[in-house]
């Protein structure tokens, strides 16, 4: 059984992120006046989503591809897409 933390298991992710964000918030203004919560920021757990006042900004470059903002998102403002082959994360395991 491994006893290693989740930092350290989360230390052994990497990427390799695209010049090109394969994610995107369709419509900032719904962010700003229909979600007070900002949904995104909580459950995504690469931290990509960021609320920077009046617009969400999103850091896709560290993003785990686990598809939760493709559910999670009460307005479906999330174009959500894999990267490009050869791009985004890579797991390992030891
Ligand atoms: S959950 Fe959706 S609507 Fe809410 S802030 Fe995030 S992208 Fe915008
Ligand atoms: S796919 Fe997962 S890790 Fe990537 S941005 Fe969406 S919620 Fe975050």
């Amino acid at each position: 059984m491994s006893t290693q933390t989740i930092e350290e298991k989360q230390y052994l992710v990497r990427f390799k992120a695209d010049t090109k964000s394969h994610l995107t918030v369709l419509d900032h203004d719904v962010c700003l006046t229909k979600c007070p919560e900002k949904y995104c920021t909580l459950f995504c757990p690469g931290e990509v989503y960021k609320w920077e006042g009046k617009r969400m900004h999103v850091g896709y470059e560290g993003c785990h591809e686990c598809g939760s903002c493709r559910i999670g998102c009460p307005y479906q403002n999330i174009k959500w897409e894999y990267p490009k082959g050869g791009y985004g994360v890579i797991f390992r395991l030891a």
